[in-house]
């Protein structure tokens, strides 16, 4: 029992991601548990370096010499037996390595001897407290008693009149002493109660299906409004009342104050928050809290996902179509399907709620892998916006050159005359060089992939980065034959130079990532907007989300295209949730709102659905295409992304690595090998970037076998060429 155990050591290097076998030696072997962090010598020099015990080996064979554990760092497991459980899936799945993943669900600093804070506290004699407080200090006094008070030094200068070479004398005849006391930096500010509300009908549907269905995994999809917070908050309390814990996951950009205020308000102390803003410190305390079962509920971003709780009963995932749930760094996980696999491993239910869920999950309530629980009712009785759909080639026609349709031109006057509040949405996040006719419409679109061709300004042609096909860029449309064929380009600084033109007494602001750059500018902004400090918000999707106005009654989407012309197979879906999710910013108090949506393919499905709040109907047109083109969910994209200041021998080693492919995948008939190619973004700071796409049956083991080969081939210029590999990325930029 006990006598060897299995370790992961504490380093990035790619050729030490295995299990390292050591010997316990005697004296630790009673003290030794799994997961905890150990001691171990490592390498020629013997160096001491932590490692995370990851199983127990009773046997081995001894002919090789094993080395022995040195110390134990942590007498606790800082990850447990389902945590290796977890990892060994992540591992698979993400072709990942172990210690990136152990370190996702460890604070970051315990590794580095980050601990509990502690201050230096000056401790006094009881019996003398009285005495002091009526006279000072003099050798008169008989030095007896525990020392239980316990002051800091301004307290003593205050409370005592105590001086700060007195304090030095009276610690020298051993009247006061000074000791470390640990201090918690968890947030224990107090929040008003948030009363709990009587469910309504259809709320209280939902509860008891989760709460009394054998189904392990649901999916709400209820409209903004619904009421689906309150839900959650109710499965939390019949957690509580059950023993059991749950964790809450919400985008990190809606963790607003009304959010923390809500679960706080609901749940006091039995809660943890957490954001990327907490320091090293705050998080070791929180996790801290967690792990000693200090709390029943943790709310937080994506990482929260990992916390250790020991008696998991609930795992909600709030907006669960949202991008930010997928890490873009190794290990590239998504938190939906780590809710998946933990639901499995802890046997806990896993709730995702959405008003446009994404079409991987209602793909899997088709297959009744999830559990379908649908509410088409706002549960404060307020309406849904009336929405319009402008076609701006109608306004070309008339010879409207400007960003604004008339529509939205009268409507931004009219709100402005009645003193209400306007939201004007520009996502110019997306990639806006795809080309265009303004006259008709027509998108240049790959014939192969049906996805956006991308204007690539420096060499002047259109290039397709799925399959890598060129053309040349048309000079008169081939479907109209108009002139107008050209590159989309408006930014939100643009808008906001155009309104304040148009619209001179109107107050402006601006929210986008160059305004909010500044530490608390995004509160400032958000702030003086709410208090009726500005009558237009310009914006990226930065104010799609959560934003709560009730005076807002009126909100442009100035050009949908920007979204569904981005080269992705996604662009529907994701103009589709946009716009939904702007919309629901109008008309959230009790005067009606309305949203005007400027486009130049109004007969999209997703912004004509959208536009009618039919979620059902544009599922099933997207899901149809998915399967005719074999996208996913009825594949899976699996991407190299290379990348490197030295263009040639990048090219040389996409070629290479493309060969490989090439060689071993080109004989399935299931797997389509795109590129390689340049990345639609072919150069990010100095590195310029190629990509190959396989698209198909990829399993997860063949994934791992290239991942492996890739660094084989790569082995000579490790250094130089710089490779990220994933399946289903969140983005193909
Ligand atoms: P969602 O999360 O679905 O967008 P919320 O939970 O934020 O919706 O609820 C929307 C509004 O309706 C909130 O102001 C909330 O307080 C209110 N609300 C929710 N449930 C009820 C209920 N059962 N009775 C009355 N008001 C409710
Ligand atoms: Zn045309
Ligand atoms: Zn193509």
């Amino acid at each position: 029992m006990n006598n060897y155990i299995g370790v992961i050591v504490d380093s990035e290097a790619v050729s030490l991601d295995r299990v390292f076998t050591y010997k316990v030696p005697e004296s630790l072997k009673s003290d030794i548990k799994l997961g905890q962090i150990v001691k171990v010598p490592f390498g020629m020099g013997n160096k001491k370096v932590n490692g995370f015990i990851l199983e127990f080996i009773d046997e081995i064979n001894e002919s090789i010499k094993i080395k022995e554990v040195s110390s134990i760092v942590t007498d606790y497991s800082v990850i447990t037996a389902k945590d290796i459980d977890l990892i060994l899936k992540m591992k698979k799945r993400y072709f990942c390595s172990y210690i990136d993943c152990i370190k996702l669900m460890i604070p970051t600093g315990i590794t580095k001897g980050v601990g509990h804070k502690t201050s230096s506290v000056v401790c006094i004699r009881g019996e003398l407290v009285e005495k002091l407080k009526k006279k000072p200090y003099t050798d008169i006094y008989e030095v007896v008693g525990e020392y239980n008070g316990v002051y800091t030094k301004s307290e003593l200068n205050r409370e005592f009149k105590f001086s700060l070479s007195s304090i030095n004398t009276m610690i020298k005849h051993e009247v006061l002493k000074i000791v470390e006391k640990v201090v918690s930096r968890c947030d224990n500010k107090v929040f008003d109660s948030y009363e709990e509300k009587v469910l309504n009908r259809k709320q209280a549907d939902v509860v008891n299906s989760i709460l009394s269905s054998n189904a392990r995994k649901f999916l709400i999809h209820g409209v903004t409004g619904s009421g689906k917070t309150e839900i959650y908050m109710y499965l939390v309390k019949k957690m509580i009342e059950q023993g059991k814990e749950s964790i809450i996951l919400v985008p990190e950009i809606s963790l607003t104050p009304q959010m923390v205020e809500r679960f706080k308000g609901r749940f006091g102390n039995d809660v943890s928050v957490f954001h990327s803003k907490l320091s090293d410190g705050e998080r070791y305390d929180e996790w801290l809290r967690v792990k000693n079962g200090e709390v029943r509920v943790a709310v937080g971003a994506r990482s929260a996902i990992f916390l250790p709780f020991s008696n998991l009963g609930l795992i909600v995932i709030d907006e669960e179509h949202e991008g930010s749930y997928k890490s873009e760094s190794d290990p590239k996980y998504s938190a939906v399907e780590i809710g998946e696999m933990k639901s499995e491993i802890e046997g806990c239910k896993l709730v995702l709620g959405s008003a446009t869920p994404s079409i991987d999950t209602y793909y899997k309530c088709t297959n009744k892998e999830y559990k379908l629980l649908s509410i088409s009712e706002r549960a404060d009785g307020a309406s849904m916006p009336d929405i319009s759909v402008v076609d701006m080639r109608e306004e070309l026609k008339e010879n409207n050159k400007s960003i604004f349709s008339r529509k939205l031109y009268k409507a931004i006057e009219e709100t402005l005359e009645k003193k209400e509040q306007i939201i004007l949405f520009l996502n110019r996040r997306g990639f806006s060089t795809f080309v265009s006719c303004r006259k008709c419409g027509l998108v240049f679109k790959c014939k192969n992939c049906d996805v956006p061709l991308t204007y690539h300004n420096d060499k002047k042609y259109l290039i397709c980065h799925y399959c890598g096909s060129t053309e040349e860029i048309p000079k008169i449309c081939p479907k109209c034959g108009s002139k107008y064929v050209k590159y989309f380009g408006v930014g939100t600084e643009r808008v906001e130079r155009e309104v304040k033109k148009i619209f001179s007494s109107a107050r402006v602001l601006r929210m986008d990532k160059d305004t909010t750059g500044k530490k608390n500018s995004y509160e400032l902004i958000y702030n003086s907007f709410k208090n009726g400090g500005a009558d237009i918000l310009i914006g990226t999707q930065m104010i799609a989300k959560g934003f709560d106005f009730k005076e807002v009654t009126l909100v442009g989407i100035v050009a949908a295209d920007l979204t569904l012309n981005i080269p992705d197979y996604r662009a529907a879906e994701r103009t589709f949730q946009l716009v939904s999710q702007v919309s629901g910013r109008a008309g959230r108090g009790n005067k009606k709102g309305r949203v005007i949506i400027q486009t130049y393919t109004p007969e999209s499905y997703a912004i004509k659905y959208s536009s009618q709040n039919d979620y059902e109907s544009f599922y099933k047109t997207e899901i149809m295409l998915r399967e005719g083109m074999n996208y996913p969910p009825f594949s899976k994209i699996f991407i190299v992304n290379m990348s490197s200041k030295n263009e040639s021998l990048l090219i040389k080693y996409t070629q290479i690595v493309g060969n490989f492919l090439k060689n071993n995948f080109a004989v399935y008939d299931n797997i389509d090998i795109l590129g390689p190619c340049p990345s639609p973004i072919g150069k990010i700071n100095e590195f310029y970037r190629w990509q190959i796409i396989l698209k198909g049956e990829v399993t997860y083991d063949m994934a791992n076998f290239i991942k492996k080969s890739i660094y084989e081939i790569l082995k000579k210029d490790y250094n130089v060429i710089r490779i990220s590999i994933d399946i289903n990325p969140l983005s193909l930029l």
